[in-house]
């Protein structure tokens, strides 16, 4: 009797041949997943490249409101680490603790929410919580997103702005306040005694030159903000401006008999400093005018300047009251003022030496005062010098 033949079941017996190319198809598979896990890798790195190498801190917590994945920026500006994705081992972090509460929150309600709070470093963050929901299906919840703004540097620009605002509205109410009240007289007593009308004009003069000056100070400012004529880069003749500065203030000087001296060392020709003349001369102007307003009548006004290998040194010395060592550091402010009365008559608006220290930041030099109550004060712009070739 022969051997019973069964047809062989369809994909299950198979002879030799079939066999190889059953291997080979594994094979294939084999290498197509390894090729798949391999790009998955890779993206997945990718991914994680992008989340460390950007600026926003990024925190995700799932339903459960526990966190499963946060970014660098998030690590720094929360001083938060790996035992944050371990409830029971996190360290106590209020800010943390606050992002994790509001999150629940706008877990529960849906809501996108965005609220402020301040770092164990005292910076400034800006956090915004969205949902994240599954993009397949029924768009199911799978947890919060968090993103973690530094917005410090922000804030501290609106209030310097905020600031800003404020005294120059209070430098226009001053004179504008005097200016009205002067014509309101001079509307209601048409006779008034010559002397008084005379003083009343002087007032009126004084005030609205005032309002000039300060106008004149904030488009400077302004310019000098918008880089407005910085594209003059043209050699400078540092002596040559000096003279221009001590000539054009000459006769302010001479009202109060104070004598202005000008000390000019040999510097090099054709000159190694190079930018934009009128800005310099701003800045020198402002510190010549300084010295003759604060100093009195009759005293000496020196300027001196000279030229060293790698910058060039001018120096404003006057015999004025001189400024006390913890105002010092402060009158290169915008605003700020010695007497700290606005309505000084002496006084212009605080913005003189703020614009001095603007102008000799264009020119990347320094400006530094040396001053002693009773003896005299002296301002020293030191501007490094370029090369000609
Ligand atoms: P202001 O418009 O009031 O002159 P500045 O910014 O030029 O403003 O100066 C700020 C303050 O520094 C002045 O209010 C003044 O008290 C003081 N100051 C500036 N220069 C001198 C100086 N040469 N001698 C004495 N005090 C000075």
């Amino acid at each position: 009797m022969g051997m019973p033949i069964s047809k062989p079941s369809a994909g299950w017996v198979s002879g030799p041949g079939d066999r190889m190319a059953e291997e080979q198809s594994c094979e294939s598979l084999r290498r197509q997943l390894e090729e798949m896990t391999l790009r998955n890798n890779e993206r997945n790195n990718y991914i994680n490249s992008i989340f460390s190498a950007m600026e926003d801190g990024f925190v995700l917590t799932d339903p459960s409101g526990a966190v499963v994945f946060f970014n660098k920026s998030a690590e720094n500006l929360l001083d938060i680490d790996a035992s944050f994705l371990f409830e029971g081992a996190r360290r106590e972090n209020p800010a943390m603790e606050k992002i994790l509460a509001e999150g629940k929150e706008a877990q529960a309600g849906g809501e996108a929410k965005s609220f402020e709070l301040r770092n164990h470093e005292g910076l400034d963050l800006q956090v915004s919580l969205s949902r994240v929901t599954s993009k397949y299906g029924d768009k199911e919840p799978i947890g919060v997103l968090a993103i973690v703004k530094d917005v410090t540097e922000r804030k501290k620009i609106e209030t310097i702005r905020k600031e800003f605002v404020a005294n120059v509205s209070h430098e226009f109410r001053t004179p504008l306040t005097l200016i009205s009240g002067f014509i309101e007289m001079l509307k209601m007593y048409g006779d008034l005694p010559e002397e008084d009308r005379k003083r009343s004009l002087e007032i009126l003069e004084i005030e609205t030159g005032r309002l000039k000056k300060l106008i004149s100070e904030l488009l400077l400012l302004s310019k000098m903000e918008n880089r407005v004529g910085l594209e003059g880069e043209a050699a400078i003749d540092l002596p040559k401006v000096l003279g221009q500065v001590a000539k054009v203030m000459g006769p302010l000087a001479e009202k109060k008999r104070q004598k202005i001296t000008l000390r000019l060392g040999s510097f090099s020709q054709p000159p190694r400093l190079r930018g934009d003349e009128n800005w310099l001369f701003h800045a020198f102007r402002n510190l010549l005018d300084n010295a003759i307003k604060y100093s009195g009548e009759g005293t000496e006004i020196e300027i001196a300047a000279e030229e060293s290998a790698s910058e060039a040194r001018i120096e404003f010395k006057d015999q004025g009251p001189g400024i006390a060592a913890d105002n010092l550091e402060r009158i290169f402010e915008r605003f700020y003022r010695v007497d700290g009365s606005r309505s000084s008559r002496t006084g212009g608006s605080g913005l003189g030496l703020a614009i001095v220290k603007d102008i000799v930041a264009i020119f990347r030099g320094r400006v530094e005062v040396e001053s002693e109550v009773g003896r005299g004060s002296t301002f020293r712009i030191s501007l490094p010098l370029g090369n000609t070739e």
